[in-house]
Order: C-alpha cells, then structure tokens, then sequence
C-alpha cells in the first residue's frame, strides 16, 4: 500500500476533493509499518514534507516518541469501528525538532481492509508545556493509572494501564478476581479520600498480585466525580514472600512443618489443649544409626529415607496430629492422649511403620527409630520443658538398645543433672590435674613374667577418693575433654615407662583409646606430640583398640592403624568376641596382639571352646594371644594349657600406682613364688 498511488488511495479513503484545502493538518497513519499513508498539505507542512509522496516514503519511526508509538498501537487495537475519536497533546518530531500538537485521533479502514488511524493536528500548542509533560510521563510511568467514573466504567487508562488489562478495558468490578476486594475497596472510598489494597486482578496475563490505590477526583473534560485508580504489579514480591513464608515454616525435604514453625505455632496448640482440659503427647523420634546410613549409602539414600519416615508418620496419624521435622532425622509429634495402652500401641505400630522395608533412592533400606514421650501437662506445660523432657526420655530409648519408646520420668531429670554436675567437676579435675595413671601387669602365661603393662585411668577426687574409668570415660567423651586427657595420659605414659627403663624395667606399655580420638584426623599426630613430650619411643607404647573400631563406618580405620604402624606403635585389639566377631579384618590389618575379653574368661568353663578357637586364630596370624581378667589359678592353668601367649588380671595383680608396679618388678622373684601355679595336671583334670 505505501508509495502505491498515494492519490488515488487517498480520493479512496475521502471521496473528497478539496480536502487539500483543510488548514488543519491531516494525514492516515498506518501505525503497523510507522508510515503515513495519506497526508494533506498542511500535514506535509507539519513533517516538513516536499510532498505526500515524499511523506509517505519516510520511516517515522523515528521522529515519534516510543510512548506514543505505543499510544498509537493502542488506539489502533482499540478502535474497530471508526466512531471514537480520542483527544490527547503530543509531542512529535517531525525532522528531529520537537513540537507540541492537540491531536484528534480517530480509526480508518485502510484500503488493504486493515485498520489505520487518522489523525488531525487540531493547532500546536503552546500554553502547556507541564501540561504536555505530564501527559507524556503519565504515558512512561510502569505504574497503571486508570480514571472511572463513579459506575466504574473506564474513562481513561494509560499505556501501562492498557498493557496489564489489553484492550478490553474492563470496568473496575470486572478486574477484581474476589468481590470482596471489590467491595472493600468501594467501601473504604465511600469513607475516606483514598484507599489502598494488594489483591489479585484479572489481567490480559491472567491473575496477578496488584497493589491498587484509589482516590476519587474529578474527570477534567467532564468536571464529573471519578475515581482515579492506580496499580503495581507486585507478583513477584508476593511470590517472593509466599516462599519466604513457606521456607520459614516447612521443611523442604519431608513437606512437614519444621523447627521454626514448631517453636512459633506448639506453644499456642498446647496452651489451647491446657485451656480445654485436653490431655496431649508429645513424641520425639529419632532414626538409629542414621549417620552411618548417610555415610555408607550416601546422602540422597538418606533423604529418601526421611521423606519414607515423614510419610508413614502423616499416613499413621492423619489429620489428627501435628507433625514436624526438628531438623536431621528428629521428628516432633503433638497429638491428644487417650491412654496410655493406646499411645503404647501407637508407639509399637509407628516404630514397625518406620522399620518395614523402604525402598529409598535404589537400596533397600532397614531403618529403626526410638522414641521419647512427655505427657502434657503431668510432665510439663510448656514447649521447652516437654521437649526437653521428650529428649531425655528419647536418650533413655537410645541406652536401652534403641529401636524402642521410653516415657519421661523424674529420675531421668536427676541422671540429666547429675551428668552435668560431672561435666563440669571433669573440667575442674583437668585444672587441678586430678587424673592418675594405674598400672597393671600382662604376664607371659609360661614364665610368670611381666612382658608388658596396661595403662588404666583413675581419678583422684577430692572428696570421694579414687573414681573409676567406667563412671566418667563416657562423660569425657561427651564433653570433648577426652582428646585434653589423651594428650596427657601419653605424656604421662611416656614418662612413666622411661622411669620404669631407668629402673632396669623395659618393656611396652599400653593405653586405651576412646572411638572419640580414634576416629578424629589428628589423632595420630596428637599422639606422636604427646609422646614425643616425654622422650619415649613409639615402639614402646601398644595402642588398645575393639573391634567396634576396626569396623568404624565413615572413615578408614585401616589407614590409621597403618600410619599407627609406621610411627612404630603397636596395636592391640581390645575386649575381643564381643563386637562383630568378623575374624577376616584381624589378618588384614596391622595388629599385634587379641586381648580375649574378661567375660570368656569368667566363663572359661562354658566357652572354652569360643576361646580355644580365637586362640587357635592367633596362633595361626601369628598374633600374640592375651587372656584377660584372669582372676584365679585354675583359669591361668587352662590358658597355660591351651598355649595363650598372655595374661593379665587379678590373680597377678590389680591395677596398681606406679611406684608399686616398680615395687612388685623389683620383688619379682618373690611374686613369681607367690604366683606359683598348681601342677599342669591338676589343670587337666579340672577342665578335661
Ligand atoms: P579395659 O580396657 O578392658 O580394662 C580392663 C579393665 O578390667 C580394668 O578396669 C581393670 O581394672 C579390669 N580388670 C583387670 N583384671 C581384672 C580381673 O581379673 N577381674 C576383674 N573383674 N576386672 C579386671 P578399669 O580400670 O575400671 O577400666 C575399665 C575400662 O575403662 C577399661 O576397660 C577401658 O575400656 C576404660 N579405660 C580405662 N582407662 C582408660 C583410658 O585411659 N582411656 C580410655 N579411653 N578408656 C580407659
Ligand atoms: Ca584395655
Ligand atoms: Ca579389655
């Protein structure tokens, strides 16, 4: 069309022929292609054109705002029929200057049946520059600026306006999506000037968060009352927000509530139930062994695991009970009490659901759980104290072999104090170097002599005298204290087996290690400072171990006892045949000798054939064999019998000082007289 006998076209488009005459510049936009397609002369005037022809060649594109551009596509869109005429100031730029007009602009079928624009330049003006400003802003500005009238049927909107609602135009009750926000914001306009609301609104894009004011005024050409509405979009920010909420209050792993939610929302659940005189319980469930399940099935095995707990929690209790993952594999449960026969079988019914068979990221996973109760409000009445009492009680489930439930009860409060009593009197024992090292002997089973000594910890409190290992190695442990007591003990160590040399007594000594030192990067570096400390070397010190140990999960044990091996310590396996008895690792790893647990040797009678066995096994990987807790003569014959390398116990001596181990090595031949064994005989016929 453009360029095409514009003349012609034009005769077509007006069937006039003195329009030329028109002091009013005129001309026939096709807003698609930004040409004109028709221009009278005073237009041609206006855009410095020699002649239409010229005109009509040119890309205005240019010499037009970008708004009004958009304006144009607006009004072209907007006016099917030709009867609307729309009144608005521009600024053009015809030639690259910028002019001011009052513009007429009205729809024209162009002749290729598409709908064109036609517009006059009714005169420049030159009284409104803010005026024109404003408009031109008004036309920029993201913000939708909309103006009905008290029916709230559109007036005007501007581009931004025209872009969120297309060109439809709907009245103000149609954008709303609620009638409620509808009405609300009517109601609140009758009140007061303005009113503001975030609601959602029916746009060309479908449903958004707008965030709308509205104030009345007044429509200018029309000078009637109106309401002048103007619209963000907000979408984003309020989908922003809703994740913000969401992250805040759930667990993205399980879908459940998580901790935060649970200190938020708990507290108000079980004032309520207080309020009601409603009894609940509150349960925390903890997987067993779930560490190890991560580290030896991975990550991804241990999330879906989670995600099967959460699911047979909800599918267990419905709607009937809050449910919540603390964090890690803790699970929180707030649900009304009954009675306690019921809660029981609740507890049996949630632990095999937990325990059937999950299929989780490819493995077949066998997961236990314990469980700690509180009853609310016999054991507490508020959320801290009940999950407190919920974590002791769940502690409690964990000592007694796990895969089980344990109720709160005061006494577990007393033991949790007690505990903490002890903690702290660990520290200070630290401070006051209250720790002493006993000695005791490990015998060769033949020659009655002392071949080595285990180094055995006691400590000397100041009111109640000597305290065994066995009632704060576990403290110790627990605290992180141990690794301070370790660095000591192989300084300690280390001396002490230098005095006893000097004393004319060599031999090695052995100490104990907890899975705690075992297991941390620096543990042999520690030891090798430590020892180096006292000017002792490695080969003198055999490092005890159990079995446990050897299997440690998550990290590779075997590495260690091979550095171990290589600084010239010794190693011995601890407490054997009560861990996994798995024999196949005893070969494959650098060890020295198998201290036979006291308990086979307690009941050598019974288990002889047990002990014969792992003796035979050490024989065999040649390994030194050492019997321990060997409390009397008849056990000692039986191990003499039966050719164990090794013995240690009672029946030669307890754990001594250090002064009284160098006293007993010194009257070693009078021991020996004491120690004397009955006939090998005698032996005989006692365990035929
Ligand atoms: P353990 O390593 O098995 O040490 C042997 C324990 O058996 C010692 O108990 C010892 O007194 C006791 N015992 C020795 N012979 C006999 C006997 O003939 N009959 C009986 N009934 N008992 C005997 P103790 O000294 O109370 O140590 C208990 C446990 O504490 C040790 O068991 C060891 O696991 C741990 N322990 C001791 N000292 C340390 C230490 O320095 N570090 C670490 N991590 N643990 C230690
Ligand atoms: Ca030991
Ligand atoms: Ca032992």
């Amino acid at each position: 069309m453009i360029g095409v006998n514009p003349e012609g076209d034009a005769r077509a488009i007006f069937n006039a022929t003195d329009i030329d005459k028109l002091t009013i510049p005129l001309w026939v936009f096709d807003a698609d292609n930004s040409r004109v397609v028709w221009a009278n002369q005073e237009a041609c005037r206006l855009w410095q054109a020699d002649s239409m022809e010229e005109l009509c060649l040119r890309d205005l594109s240019a010499d037009i705002s970008s708004a009004v551009k958009e304006r144009l596509q607006q009004y072209k869109n907007n006016t099917p029929d030709t009867d609307r005429t729309f009144h608005e100031l521009w600024t053009l730029y015809p030639e690259g200057v910028a002019r001011t007009y009052r513009i007429a602009i009205c729809g024209h079928e162009l002749p290729d049946g598409r709908m064109g624009l036609r517009i006059e330049a009714l005169a420049e003006s030159k009284e409104a520059p803010v005026q024109l400003r404003s408009a031109e802003a008004l036309n920029h500005i993201k913000i939708g600026i909309s103006l009905f009238d008290l029916a709230g049927e559109p007036l005007y909107s501007n581009v931004a306006a025209h872009k969120m609602y297309g060109s439809a135009l709907p009245s103000l009750k149609q954008r709303f999506v609620k009638d409620s926000d509808y009405h609300f914001i009517l109601s609140s306009i009758q009140e007061s000037e303005s009113a503001s609301k975030i609601c959602q609104v029916q746009t060309s894009e479908g449903k958004r968060w707008h965030e709308l004011s509205i104030m009345r005024c007044f429509d200018g050409p029309t000078g009637k009352p109106a309401f002048m509405l103007s619209e963000t979009d907000v979408t984003k920010l309020k989908e922003k927000e809703a994740k913000a909420r969401y992250l805040a209050h759930f667990d993205l792993l399980t879908g459940l509530h998580n901790r935060n939610y649970v200190n938020s929302h708990y507290p108000a659940i079980i004032e309520d139930a207080i309020e009601n005189e409603e009894r609940q319980v509150i349960m925390v469930i903890d997987l067993d062994h779930f560490k190890s399940i991560n580290e030896t099935l991975g990550h991804s095995t241990g999330d879906a695991l989670l995600r099967h707990v959460a699911k047979s929690l909800q599918r267990f209790f419905g709607k009937d009970a809050h449910i919540a993952r603390l964090g890690g594999d803790e699970f929180v449960i707030v649900a009304p009490f009954t009675s306690s026969f019921l809660l029981d079988e609740q507890c049996q019914a949630i632990l095999t659901a937990i325990t059937t068979e999950c299929h989780a990221d490819g493995h077949l996973v066998n997961a236990n759980a314990s469980i700690g109760i509180a009853l609310c409000p016999e054991h507490g009445t508020d959320l801290p104290t009940l999950l407190q009492h919920c974590d002791l009680a769940l502690h409690d489930a964990k000592n007694c072999g796990r895969d089980t439930y344990r109720y709160y009860r005061p006494s577990l409060q007393k033991a949790a104090i007690a505990k903490r009593n002890l903690e702290n009197d660990l520290l200070a024992a630290i401070e006051r170097k209250e720790f002493r090292l006993f000695y005791q002997p490990r015998v060769d089973c033949q020659s009655q002599q002392v071949v080595s000594a285990e180094a055995l910890i006691r400590w000397q409190h100041p009111q109640r005298g000597l305290i065994s290992p066995g009632e704060f190695i576990e403290a110790l442990e627990d605290t992180g204290l141990i690794h301070q007591v370790g660095d000591w003990l192989i300084e300690q160590v280390g001396l002490d087996q230098q005095f006893l040399q000097r004393n004319g007594h060599c031999f090695p000594i052995s100490i104990n290690i907890s899975p705690k030192q075992f297991e941390r990067s620096d543990f042999v570096r520690r030891l090798k400072m430590g020892l180096a400390r006292s000017h002792c070397p490695a080969k003198y010190i055999e490092i005890e171990i159990t079995e446990s140990m050897l299997m440690g999960v998550g990290f590779d044990a075997k590495s260690v006892l091979i550095d171990l091996r290589r600084e010239g310590f010794s190693i011995a396996v601890d407490d054997f045949g009560t861990g996994y008895s798995n024999l196949a690792y005893i070969q494959e790893y650098p060890i020295s000798s198998l201290k036979v647990d006291r308990s086979f040797i307690n009941m050598i009678e019974d288990q002889s054939s047990v002990v014969n066995l792992i003796l035979s096994l050490c024989r065999l990987i040649g390994v030194t064999a050492v019997a321990e807790g060997v409390e009397n003569v008849d056990q000692l014959a039986w191990l003499q019998m039966n050719h164990c390398d090794q013995y240690q116990g009672f029946f030669f001596s307890r754990p001594i000082p250090l002064d009284d181990m160098l006293t007993l090595l010194n009257s070693s031949h009078s021991s020996s007289m004491q120690h004397s064994i009955p006939d090998i005989l005698d032996a005989e016929v006692i365990w035929a």
